[in-house]
């Protein structure tokens, strides 16, 4: 009897799942035509970081338009000439738990070359004042066309889940101080703080119709480092008069060298890239000063921490080791701006959602990635020591067609950010939707 009654209550259940499923399927289905005439029109009007004016108004009228509590400008920066474009929308639906979802919304300074018939012709000046080509070469017009599709079949089935959702559109991803920004103006402050926080992004190399994920360390921590190696300058032809930085840059470059492969564990992933060296105008002439521009990548803080330590410490040793007076010591300076923290899967939030969506999407479609060492600025709503748990996971953007293609010729696809790269939009912006929905859906289900 009792084994009976459990046959039933299971019964009961997947029949549930799968009315629940058939009910998804068929409001994404409904929209889709919509979501992807909204994608193009984000994509042919791409904005740069810190510019996400019309976008930002856009996402934020469509999720009015759907009950959500919306508040625009959300967001300050230190440079007072950026306006913050934060969006960030409440639905409260019963006592529950919060749950937020990220998009983020900025373009890069990249000419588009896609050919395509919705191809970004957008110009604009960059921050340098440059004219550049703007593009939507990273994919995030996916993203805030994913929040709205997640936000119209949430709010369609509004009786399936209770709590509070937190739909955010984010500025200036790609320049790493957006999501900074959006916390410093109050975002856990001013509004519900989440439980969980979900992020999609999509990827150049997986198939449409696959998810992308993986628990722990996804994307590392990235830390940019200005350096000034100071001596004195002089003519070329008598050096002994000088200090020279030009050669103190050289000895620097190579020794910092063994901060990843002698002073960190093996065990430990770090990246130290001397990504720009400028210094000197001239043959005979050896110059008062180098300068150096250096990234710094790393998944836990404590290894950043050390590096950063080891940076100052062996500009320091070389100075000294040169003889170089102390009032031109060299000047190793840590950006405040461009600072990310690492993209961490909560490994208990992380196994649930993909439970969920394996369910949803079929356990085929959930492809097991491995952690790379590009960074995002989606970890900073996890605050310190990652207290609330996250979880970004990839929505495959490539038709399989092409992805054969490329594995037949060996010629690689353009990668994400490339002027060549593009999504193929209705399959990739229905398994984004369908993946986020029955993330949220599985966080804040009755
Ligand atoms: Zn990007
Ligand atoms: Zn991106």
């Amino acid at each position: 009897m009792k084994l009976r009654l459990v046959g039933l209550s299971c019964l009961l259940v997947s029949g549930g799942v799968w009315a629940q499923q058939a009910k998804l399927d068929a409001t994404i289905d409904q929209q889709l035509p919509s979501l992807v005439s909204i994608y193009k029109g984000i994509h042919g009007a791409p904005e740069l970081s810190h510019h996400e004016e019309k976008t930002s108004a856009l996402l934020a009228q469509e999720l009015r338009s759907l009950g959500f509590e919306v508040t625009e400008h959300v967001g300050k920066y230190p440079n007072a000439d950026w306006k913050g474009y934060g969006v960030v929308a409440v639905m409260k639906n019963g006592a529950g738990p919060t749950v937020l979802v990220r998009a983020d919304m900025d373009a890069l300074p990249v000419e588009e070359k896609t050919g395509l018939a919705y191809a970004s012709q957008v110009r604009a000046k960059d921050d340098a004042g440059q004219d550049v080509g703007v593009m939507h070469a990273c994919g995030h017009d996916i993203h805030v066309t994913a929040l709205i599709g997640t936000a119209r079949t949430l709010a369609a089935m509004k009786n399936d889940w209770h709590g509070t959702l937190v739909l955010i559109g984010q500025p200036a991803e790609e320049r790493i101080d957006g999501a900074h920004a959006m916390l410093a103006d109050g975002l856990y402050t001013r509004f519900p703080k989440p439980d969980f926080a979900l992020a999609l992004h999509d990827s150049g190399e997986l198939e449409a119709g696959k998810i992308g994920y993986l628990a722990g360390y996804m994307l590392a921590s990235a830390t940019s480092v200005d350096v000034t190696i100071r001596g004195r300058g002089g003519h070329g032809a008598y050096p002994h008069t000088t200090k020279d930085p030009i050669v103190m840059a050289a000895e620097y470059i190579l020794a910092i060298q063994t901060i990843v492969s002698r002073e960190d564990s093996p065990l430990d992933p770090a990246v130290v890239t001397v990504g720009s060296i400028h210094g000197g105008t001239k043959h005979n002439l050896i110059p008062d000063e180098v300068h150096l521009q250096l990234s710094v990548r790393a998944y836990k803080e404590e290894v950043r921490q050390r590096i950063l330590a080891s940076l100052d410490r062996i500009a320091k040793g070389i100075a000294v080791a040169g003889g170089v007076p102390e009032d031109r010591a060299p000047i190793v300076k840590v950006s405040d701006t461009e600072v990310t923290a690492a993209t961490y899967n909560d490994p208990a939030l992380t196994a649930r959602v993909v439970g969920a969506m394996k369910t949803s999407l079929g356990a085929d479609n959930l492809v097991q990635l491995e952690p790379v060492m590009g960074s995002e600025d989606f970890g900073q709503f996890g605050l310190e020591d990652h207290k609330i748990p996250t979880f970004m996971f990839r929505v495959g953007a490539i038709d399989a067609e092409r992805i054969a293609q490329s594995k037949e010729t060996g010629v690689p696809l353009p990668s994400l950010h490339s002027s060549l790269f593009w999504p193929v939009p209705e399959p990739t912006i229905r398994t984004g939707v369908k993946a986020m929905t029955v993330a949220v859906l599985e966080l804040m289900k009755k």
